[in-house]
């Protein structure tokens, strides 16, 4: 019996052949001509004014920090249930995250807690589409306009997923995504700085470019560049970009698969959620998601470490995640819980992943599936 892993790199087939035609145009550097068509496929898939590859998804973050103007002493309001990059950006500013409770069916910051949170210091609100299912975005939009907020999507698990027919990622000032080896389009290490307001453009290009103006220099804007502004370097090989351009290629192809998968677990532990017995995902109507993810929550902490084990004994590599940013050794000296833990810390007790990538076999999922129904059984 092979153990079937959490997770799985995609591969479609043709990223070789891709990067191939990068090392023999003798352009590996960042912005060769994959980089340029990953960038204007993202934006014309969905609907944004500009898109830059990134060489994370934490660095895409960093860029929107940055973007935002923030700094020491300004305060930035965020989950605690996320990844340590969602606060790292904030920190690099000098500014100070400020963590706040989660919704217990999404697993998203819960919008109704935002604005008690809000100070005078407070000038960013990020909203992190926990498993690519999207926050409540017109409310979190309401609240950034009334108290002229600026607002970044960490939407790293959320490439393909919509809120009311809008791509994740184009709602807010800045979109953020991921393309490391876990997400569900990947170039090893890499992301994209989704950019939704035109005068964030040109400020974007140079930050990533070392401070230069090269962008408009190539454009012949200008007849030669320079140092314009503070920047860092956040450009990815092109090798990489053209490893996912083939991803990009096949975007429907992976989000049905992993769709499929996502709705073969569901619909196999619904009776069981029905009787009680675990929590499963909940989806609201105005958001389609792409199965970035397929969680169950258990009844409590003893309950999930017996349930990942048993998965474990049957070759099924079960995972959970995250420890709450605010209770991390260093979420507690960088940043702030404000409110009540109500749910951050208890949801996140019981929450645990299953085997979800693209190409999981019928007969594999099937294996995941019986054990958890024999666990319950
Ligand atoms: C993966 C992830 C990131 C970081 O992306 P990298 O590409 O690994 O740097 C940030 N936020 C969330 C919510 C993520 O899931």
């Amino acid at each position: 019996m092979t153990n079937i892993p959490f997770n799985t790199p995609p591969y479609v087939g043709t990223e070789i052949q891709y990067v191939q035609e990068a090392v023999d145009a003798h352009k590996i550097c960042g912005d060769g001509q994959f980089t340029k068509k990953c960038n204007a496929w993202i934006e014309k898939r969905f609907g944004a004014v500009g898109a830059l590859l990134t060489t994370s998804g934490t660095t895409a973050l960093e860029m929107a920090a940055l973007l935002c103007g923030l700094e020491k002493g300004d305060e930035v309001i965020l989950p605690s249930f996320t990844f340590s990059s969602t606060a790292t950006s904030i920190v690099l500013t000098g500014a100070t995250p400020v963590f706040i409770d989660i919704r217990p069916d999404t697993m998203n910051i819960d919008e109704n807690k935002i604005e008690a949170a809000i100070t005078d210091k407070t000038k960013a609100i990020v909203a992190v589409h926990y498993a690519g299912v999207s926050c409540e975005m017109d409310t979190i939009m309401d609240i950034a306009r009334r108290h002229g907020l600026k607002v970044i999507e960490d939407a790293a698990q959320g490439v393909m997923s919509t809120y009311k027919g809008r791509a994740l990622g184009t709602i807010g000032d800045f979109g953020c995504y991921s393309f490391h080896e876990t997400k569900n389009y990947s170039m090893g290490e890499g992301g994209a700085l989704v950019l939704n307001h035109r005068e964030d453009l040109e400020p974007a290009e140079i930050l990533r470019e070392k401070g230069t103006d090269r962008a408009r220099f190539f454009r012949g804007q200008v007849d030669k560049y320079t140092w314009v502004e503070y920047g860092s370097s956040y450009l990815p090989s092109d090798m990489l970009a053209a490893y996912l351009w083939a991803q990009l290629q096949e975007a429907d192809r992976i989000n049905e698969n992993r769709l499929a998968t996502w709705n073969a677990y569901n619909e196999a532990f619904s009776p069981l959620a029905a009787e009680g017995k675990l929590i499963l995902p909940t989806i609201p109507e105005e958001c389609k998601h792409n199965a970035h993810m397929y969680y169950v929550k258990l009844k409590d902490l003893r309950q999930r470490t017996d349930f990942i084990n048993y998965l474990r004994d049957r070759g099924i590599s079960s995972v959970f995640h995250y420890v709450p940013l605010h209770s991390s050794p260093a979420g507690r000296r960088f940043g702030r819980f404000c409110g009540e833990d109500v749910y951050t810390t208890s949801e996140s007790d019981c929450l645990t992943r299953l085997p979800m990538y693209y190409g999981l076999s019928a007969e594999d999922r099937g294996r995941v599936i019986d054990a958890v129904l024999s666990y319950f059984a």
